[in-house]
C-alpha cells in the first residue's frame, strides 16, 4: 500500500514511521510511505499556508491554494487517482469497520489540517473526512498517525503472527479477554488457573467468556452489533440478571 501526507509539519511523521511495526511494514515492502512539506507548493518568500478567515474571527485558516497545487502535481505522478482523507473533527467517526475499508485501497492520501482549520474548498478533494474523536486537536498530522497506524496494521504480512490481529478488541465485535504472561504470581496476584492448565478447548472458552463479560461490564453497546451465538445470548442474560439480583 502507498500512503501519503501532505502536512506544513511533514517531520512529525519522522517518529512514528520510523519505529516498531510501522518500520517494519515499510522494510518488508509492504507500505510504501511518504510525507509531503505544503510548504514546497507556496511562492512567497515566506512560505505561507495561511491566512486571516473571511468575515473575521480568531485565528488563521489553510489558504487552498498551495493543497490544490500540491495535489495536482501530486496526483498527476501516481498510477491512479489516490483516496483522499481529510482529517477534521467534523469527519465521519474512525473505528475499526473504517481501518478495514480503508486497507482495501491502494494508495491513501492524507491532507493535514492546522490552525482554525482548513478553506472549505479544499475540501472538494475529499473522498473522506474522518474524525478520530469528539475532541479537537491542535493539527491534522497526529490524527492521520492514529489512521494510518490502526490500518497498516491490517495489512496481510504487517503483525509478525497473524493471528494477533484476530483475537484482538473489536475484531469479532467485542473486547479482548485479559492477558498474562510470567510470573504466575505476582505479589500475591495469581494468573487465572485455567490458563495454565494446558486445556486448550478450556482455555478458548474461558477467553470468550471473559470477552463478553467485559464487554458487557465496559461496552455494553456494543453488545447490540455484535455476532452472539444463542449460548453467548443466555450466558450475558444470567449477567444481567445477577446484576438485577444484586441491585
Ligand atoms: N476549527 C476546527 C478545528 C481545527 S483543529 C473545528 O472546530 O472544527 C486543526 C486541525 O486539527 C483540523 O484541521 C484537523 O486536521 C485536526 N483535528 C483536530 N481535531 C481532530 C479530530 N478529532 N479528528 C481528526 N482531526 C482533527
Amino acid at each position: 500500500m502507498k500512503i501519503e501526507a501532505l502536512s506544513v509539519f511533514p517531520h512529525c511523521y519522522d517518529s512514528i514511521m520510523n519505529e516498531s511495526i510501522m518500520r517494519r511494514a515499510q522494510d518488508k515492502g509492504i507500505l510504501d510511505f511518504k510525507a509531503h512539506d505544503l510548504r514546497d507548493w507556496t511562492h512567497d518568500k515566506h512560505r505561507t499556508t495561511d491566512d486571516e478567515p473571511y468575515g473575521g474571527g480568531q485565528g488563521l485558516v489553510m489558504k487552498c491554494d498551495p493543497i490544490f497545487e500540491a495535489t495536482d502535481e501530486l496526483f498527476a505522478q501516481a498510477e491512479q487517482k489516490p483516496y483522499v482523507i481529510f482529517l477534521s473533527p467534523t469527519g465521519q467517526r474512525f473505528d475499526e469497520a473504517m481501518t478495514l475499508e480503508l486497507a482495501e485501497k491502494d494508495h491513501l492520501f492524507f491532507i493535514c489540517g492546522h490552525y482554525e482549520g482548513i478553506d472549505e474548498r479544499a475540501y472538494t478533494l475529499a473522498d473522506k473526512v474522518v474524525s478520530i474523536g469528539d475532541y479537537v486537536l491542535t493539527s491534522g498530522e497526529l490524527a492521520s498517525m492514529v489512521v494510518i497506524d490502526a490500518v497498516v496494521r491490517r495489512l496481510d504480512g504487517v503483525l509478525g503472527d497473524e493471528g494477533s490481529a484476530v483475537d484482538e478488541s473489536f475484531y469479532d465485535g467485542l473486547l479482548e479477554y485479559p492477558q498474562y504472561t510470567r510470573p504466575a504470581n505476582f505479589r500475591g496476584m495469581e494468573v487465572p488457573e485455567v490458563l495454565l492448565s494446558g486445556h486448550h478447548a478450556k482455555i478458548e472458552q474461558w477467553r470468550h467468556l471473559q470477552s463478553l463479560e467485559r464487554t458487557y461490564r465496559l461496552r455494553p453497546d456494543l453488545l447490540v452489533d455484535a455476532p452472539l451465538s444463542k449460548d453467548d445470548k443466555a450466558f450475558i442474560d444470567s449477567l444481567r440478571a445477577a446484576a438485577e439480583e444484586q441491585r
